[in-house]
């Protein structure tokens, strides 16, 4: 278990009610309206009531824990049942002894690096022998690559000769580094997408797994890639409005979790309690809560500005909790921001978090009342995924992969604004029994669509349909 020690106990004396009645507004343009008045509310009367001490900065682990045993396929039956653990390995007997292998731009933080974790190991279960490599860049590169995973994500973008340059010569140098004689080799993200120029043997079957937002590219950074993109076997994408025209079969894919891994797996309520007392998180009132990487696309500052309007109506705190990846050079900038923004508000827990804190994680979602994901840019969103598995009402941005997670007032709601996400915050604190069934339907939903057996099964298929007849 995890590190967490010497825990803060001071509880919160307060005895106000969790849920305040909602009053006027009940729009969201109402309620814009009503925060540019005068604040006569919740948050101001209980500036008087005495709080409970916060660690702003509580401890960080400096090493990571002992890695996990992955888990087993058999160890999914109680979960998805017999029939589809029984199905996997059926589909696998006809890719036993192929091989594949796995390459992205970091080992650690964010959702792709994230997924192949705890898919790696399954594939290798049923004789799928997976590897995977990280590619290795300087901050140059990763500037770059930034730049265009944002670009691509549509956002205003010049892309310039050196900007190439720097993209192809890491490229290359990985091309140099890196062994490709796999039968299968996948590409994850642009990152990476030049290494096609290591295609192999006419057997070869190389596959680009795209995890980003493409319906509205920057239409240079598009145009530069696409050369590339266009020489592989097979693009994945993880929605249908993701997919470009292209000379090459499209699959879909959602991106997945693992409902074992330590980041979903069910917890003692004592865990719980222990890591929301090492952060000063008082679960005798709301807590609102996002996990992300802190990035601009995520609107961290933008989940502040909620909050500070949903408060004045209804008692909560805001916990945001984050870390960087090695592969994002912008994060510090982000939580600089995001501090500026929280201000010396005692009831806004911001968490830097080291990657390997994923018990921590599991835990402060479950400890949540809400969660938000307020994205104005995303791929898929594997923090709302996992919000839901743990059955929690979830709010969330309206854009990339997430309303494939969340429809609308069934398994979630979707916000476009500032606005909407304090409007929803407050009504589904104020609504206790509606926010219960959406975090219910949620889980379902989850469990049909975005667990890991799904995507094995999906890898699997995609062997099968692009080695058949290839001898090994
Ligand atoms: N995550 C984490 N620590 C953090 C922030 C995020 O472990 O400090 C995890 C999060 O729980 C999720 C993944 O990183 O599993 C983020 O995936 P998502 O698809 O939501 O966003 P991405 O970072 O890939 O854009």
């Amino acid at each position: 278990m995890s590190k967490l020690s010497g825990s803060w106990r001071e509880r919160s004396p307060r005895a106000r009610a969790h849920y305040m009645e909602p009053v006027e507004p009940q729009t969201e343009s109402e309620l814009a309206a009503k925060d540019s008045q005068p604040d006569n509310s919740a948050s101001s009367v209980a500036a008087s009531s005495p709080r409970p001490e916060r660690r702003r900065q509580p401890r960080t682990w400096e090493t990571p824990p002992a890695p996990v045993p992955p888990p087993l396929l058999d160890d999914y039956k109680n979960i998805v049942g017999t029939a589809d653990i029984d199905e996997l390995k059926f589909l696998a007997q006809e890719v036993k002894g192929r091989t594949v292998k796995m390459v992205n731009s970091t080992a650690v933080g964010g959702g792709v690096a994230e997924m192949l974790h705890q898919l790696i190991p399954l594939l290798n279960e049923v004789e799928v022998k997976t590897r995977w490599d990280v590619i290795t860049g300087g901050n140059d590169f990763f500037e770059v690559t930034k730049a265009f995973h944002n670009a691509l994500q549509g956002s205003d973008y010049k892309l310039t000769q050196q900007a190439r340059d720097i993209f192809l010569m890491h490229n290359e140098q990985n091309r140099k580094r890196i062994q490709f004689s796999e039968d299968v080799v996948v590409i994850h993200d642009p990152q990476p997408a030049a290494l096609i120029d290591a295609r192999g043997g006419a057997s070869q079957r190389w596959v680009w797994r795209c995890h980003i937002d493409l319906s509205n590219p920057n239409p240079e950074v598009w145009g530069f890639l696409r050369p590339f993109i266009e020489r592989y076997d097979a693009a994945i994408f993880s929605s249908q409005s993701f997919t470009r025209q292209l000379p090459i079969p499209q699959y879909l894919f959602y991106p997945c979790i693992d409902p074992l891994s330590e980041k979903n797996k069910d917890l003692e309520d004592s865990f719980v309690q222990q890591v929301c007392d090492e952060f000063g998180i008082d679960r005798s009132r709301p807590i609102v809560t996002q996990v992300s990487r802190f990035d601009r696309a995520k609107d961290p500052v933008g989940v502040v500005q909620a909050f500070k309007q949903a408060r004045k109506y209804v008692d909560c705190q805001l916990v945001l909790a984050g870390g960087g990846a090695s592969d994002d050079p912008e994060g510090a900038a982000v939580l600089k921001e995001l501090r500026e923004a929280a201000g010396e508000d005692q009831d806004i827990i911001i968490l830097d978090l080291p990657p390997w804190c994923a018990l921590e994680i599991n835990a402060l979602q479950r400890a949540s009342t809400l969660v938000v994901q307020k994205s104005i840019r995303e791929g898929f969103g594997l923090t709302v995924t996992e919000a839901l598995w743990k059955g929690k009402p979830t709010i969330a941005g309206a854009v990339g992969g997430i309303p494939n997670q969340i429809i609308h007032k069934l398994t979630g709601v979707l916000v476009h604004s500032v606005e909407g996400c304090a409007y929803q915050m407050r009504y589904l604190l104020t609504h206790p029994d509606f926010a219960r069934q959406l975090g219910q339907n949620g889980r379902e939903h989850v469990k049909e669509n975005f667990l890991m057996t799904t995507n094995v099964r999906r890898w699997l298929l995609l062997c099968r349909i692009l080695l058949s007849g290839r001898s090994k």
